[in-house]
């Protein structure tokens, strides 16, 4: 196994091996892990911690390079779910007004700002159940997903439940990563919705695999859940029969009129040991520090960053929620010796895709 070397900074010029070149496979690191070993790994003192998911982290990734993706809400409100989190519930009054689903061309302009901004992956949300009924709409969205991955960028969508048939055209549109969260553990899960169960989330990711689609799935911080219920979603996500490509982390913002509007804000110290347990336990998925992360101070972006947390989003809006601007992102960055990812540059990812392991500059000049 390959390893970069960087000189120390000592007179004794000693080299320390510091991450991978070639990063282990998925396989070849998983292991499985009982829901207690979790508990215990999560409920280690923070700082050791942290130190155990770093060095995990710089084992399978490179520790510079952050995923930069842009998230574009396509059809907003309205949606029939009961997420006691959205704003997007019609089932809440709250300030997100329903929309139709946007025009093409709207999407392809936002998706060109976005990777002249640095952004690999571009993420369309829409806010409904299903698909169902919507044959039109899923058609323009097929359309969406060819020309942005003709762009050379990684395309994810979000699109509530969706059946294999549905994936398989998502896939043969060039779909590259599906997001369908999880959101928290089976015990929990029916203290935030009820209008579909945790199974059928479980079915859609089966789906969303099945068809060679990357999955990103993860969860959200804040809704009320324990301890224990951070580690019942880790471990239900580790004991899928793939790893998901991608793990978002998110912390919740509270939106007027929904039923968690009066939630407290997550401690930081909850997020960091989230992330950094993900991390250990999921070693060569991207953790993604999702929505919620604007409200973190930069030095506690930098901790996360340290632990193990290697995605955000970034651009103008994230669905409903703020998100930090680009340039802002990029000053960050650059403060702490961050660099953006490439497109496909996590192997797992560009294997689905038939690539084998190439640098973003091959994919685009393929696409
Ligand atoms: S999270 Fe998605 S499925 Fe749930 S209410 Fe909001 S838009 Fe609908």
């Amino acid at each position: 196994m390959l390893r970069y070397t960087v000189r120390a900074p000592s007179k004794l010029g000693r080299t320390l091996a510091t991450h991978t070149a070639t990063p282990i496979s998925a396989q070849a690191s998983r292991r499985t892990w009982a829901r207690q070993e979790i508990q215990n790994l999560y409920d280690t003192p923070l700082l050791d911690l942290v130190f155990r998911s770093a060095s995990v982290h710089r084992q399978h990734h490179d520790p510079s390079k952050i995923q930069l993706c842009t998230l574009m809400n396509i059809k907003t409100g309205g949606c029939t779910e009961d997420c006691s989190y959205c704003s997007q519930s019609s089932r809440y009054s709250t300030p997100t007004k329903a929309s139709r689903l946007v025009e093409l061309e709207p999407v392809l302009e936002a998706a060109r700002k976005a990777k002249e901004n640095g952004s690999t992956r571009f993420c369309m949300g829409a806010a409904w159940r299903d698909l169902a009924g919507r044959k039109r709409g899923f058609e323009k969205i097929l359309e969406m997903v060819r020309e942005v991955r003709g762009m050379g960028m990684e395309v994810c969508t979000t699109l509530g439940m969706l059946s294999p048939e549905q994936a398989r055209q998502l896939k043969e549109a060039g779909l590259t990563a599906y997001n369908h969260n999880l959101d928290t553990s089976r015990e929990f899960y029916p203290q935030v919705i009820t209008t579909r169960s945790y199974d059928e989330r479980l079915d859609t990711i089966t789906a969303v695999r099945d068809a060679g689609i990357s999955v990103c799935s993860g969860g959200i911080l804040g809704l009320g859940e324990s301890d224990k219920d951070r580690v019942g979603l880790i471990w239900e996500v580790s004991n899928m029969p793939e790893h998901p490509e991608s793990f978002p982390v998110n912390a919740l913002v509270p939106i007027p009129g929904t039923p968690l509007e009066g939630n407290e804000a997550v401690k930081y110290h909850i997020l960091l040991r989230t992330i950094a347990t993900a991390r250990i336990v999921l070693p060569t998925t991207i953790i993604r520090l999702a929505a919620g992360r604007n409200t973190l101070a930069e030095s506690e972006q930098a901790m996360c960053f340290m632990a193990g947390a290697n995605a955000v989003f970034t651009g103008e809006q994230m669905l409903t929620t703020p998100c930090s601007p680009w340039d802002e992102d990029k000053e960050m960055m650059g403060r702490w010796g961050l660099a953006g990812m490439q497109s496909f540059e996590q192997v797992s990812v560009a294997r689905k895709e038939g690539l084998g392991h190439r640098s973003g500059e091959e994919v685009a000049m393929l696409a």
